[in-house]
């Protein structure tokens, strides 16, 4: 094996030990706060207690899953690896595509460089909608909860996958297609002990159910149960997120929205400009593709600068930047966004036009996340980290430099 390895401009140590790098989707870090004081998570709560080391990190902009799942596994931004949205607009098709395809992916990952190089390396994601993303050009194990029926030994690297987790086949809206992730996870520790492993959740719970709930501390009791055993099974944990979830809804319990479509259509006229929303995909109902991040497109005849510095002047609007300074400012490759960026306040989501938008599936308050508010995550391992300059700015995408090269012990 070798020493080291180098992927997208970053080198990585040969693991010691086996690594386990979670992301646990939609962690704002006050989930594990309040199941901590809740007594609901006691390994959690002896890693904050300093057995482990403890960041909080910057995801990457859009504060969606997909975007920083890629970052995550390239060790790099949007900018490198090409993927900005669960959904985007193509511009040499002339339409709105789901990214989900690894046509779109413009990098290698560090699972499948490590894979090549002769590591044993697994992947487990909830939804399945990433496995092709995160497995792209990876040897070993990889496979989804939300399809864990149908592996291949061609396919997925592994099969019986039922049989050996002992669990049925979770529903995609669900808080068991996660634990299925971890205790998938724990199987495979058991069994193949993998060099490298990745594991990534969904964010069902945590778009239903606010920091400190009982759904929510159940839902980190049972990371905590599952961490405690990787942690036993000898394993490097690295645990960070996607994004944060925020609140966006008023007292009444209504969704706060601003439908940007439809503001475009009143100033320039109906569908003159295009907004696209990257959050969508075809798992809606638990948001109503609703986030608080929007493209928009601007017919060429108008002045971008007014149309931007109009948007901006909206008090649900946090922000609104030019392709130019958001490719800049958070890290986005300019060809996949819009002639601007948009993003709205903290408890504000942004929506296309209202008729658009089916929020029948809402049965509880909107929680969500796509702006700069989510954007601030955790950034856990089980280890000593050796000292690193205080004015670091941790990224979501410093999991696998953390887990590898900055621990105590590597060299
Ligand atoms: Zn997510």
């Amino acid at each position: 094996m070798p020493t080291h390895i180098t992927v997208n401009g970053r080198t990585y140590r040969w693991m010691d030990r086996p690594l386990v790098v979670i992301c646990v989707d939609g962690c704002q870090y006050e989930y594990i706060s309040a199941a901590v004081a809740a007594g609901a998570a006691p390994y959690l709560g002896r890693l904050l207690a300093g057995s482990g080391t403890c960041f909080i990190a910057d995801s990457v902009m859009p504060s969606f899953t997909n975007p920083n799942n890629l970052s995550i596994v390239t060790g790099v931004p949007p900018s490198v690896h090409g993927i900005c949205g669960n959904y985007f607009f193509d511009p040499e098709r002339g339409e709105e595509v789901m990214m989900n395809d690894p046509r779109y992916l413009r990098v290698g990952t560090i699972l499948a460089a490590f894979s090549q190089a002769g590591a044993k390396v697994a992947v487990i994601t909830a939804k399945d909608k990433l496995r092709k993303l995160l497995g792209h050009r990876m040897k070993g194990i990889c496979f989804s909860s939300e399809k864990a029926d149908q592996v291949t030994l061609d396919e997925n690297g592994i099969e019986n996958v039922l049989d050996r987790v002992g669990m049925p086949l979770p529903s995609v809206y669900s808080a068991a297609l996660s634990e299925f992730v971890f205790v998938a996870g724990i199987k495979l520790m058991e069994k193949e002990r993998p060099d490298l492993m990745y594991l990534s959740t969904t964010d069902y719970i945590q778009h239903k159910a606010a920091p400190g709930t009982p759904a929510a501390n159940d839902f980190y009791a049972m990371i905590d149960r599952n961490l405690a055993r990787l942690d036993e099974l000898g394993a490097t944990i690295v645990l960070t997120a996607d994004h944060g979830m925020n609140a966006k809804h008023g007292d009444d319990g209504q969704p706060n929205v601003i439908y940007l479509q439809d503001t475009l259509d009143a100033w320039l006229g109906a569908n003159k400009a295009r907004v696209i929303l990257p959050i969508t995909d075809p798992y809606v109902v638990h948001h109503g593709a609703l986030g608080s991040f929007a493209l928009v497109y601007l017919p060429a005849t108008e002045a971008q600068r007014a149309v931007a510095a109009r948007i901006a002047a909206l008090p649900e609007i946090e922000m609104v930047l030019t392709r130019a300074e958001a490719a800049a400012k958070f890290e986005l490759p300019s060809d996949r966004i819009g002639d601007l960026v948009v993003v709205s306040q903290r408890d504000t989501a942004i929506g296309t036009s209202r008729n658009r938008h089916d929020l029948s599936g809402l049965d509880v308050p909107l929680r969500s996340h796509g702006g700069t508010s989510e954007q601030q995550v955790p950034l856990l391992v089980n280890r000593g980290v050796n000292k690193q300059p205080d004015t670091r700015r941790w990224r979501n995408f410093d999991a696998f430099d953390l887990g590898l090269n900055l621990v105590t012990g590597a060299s």
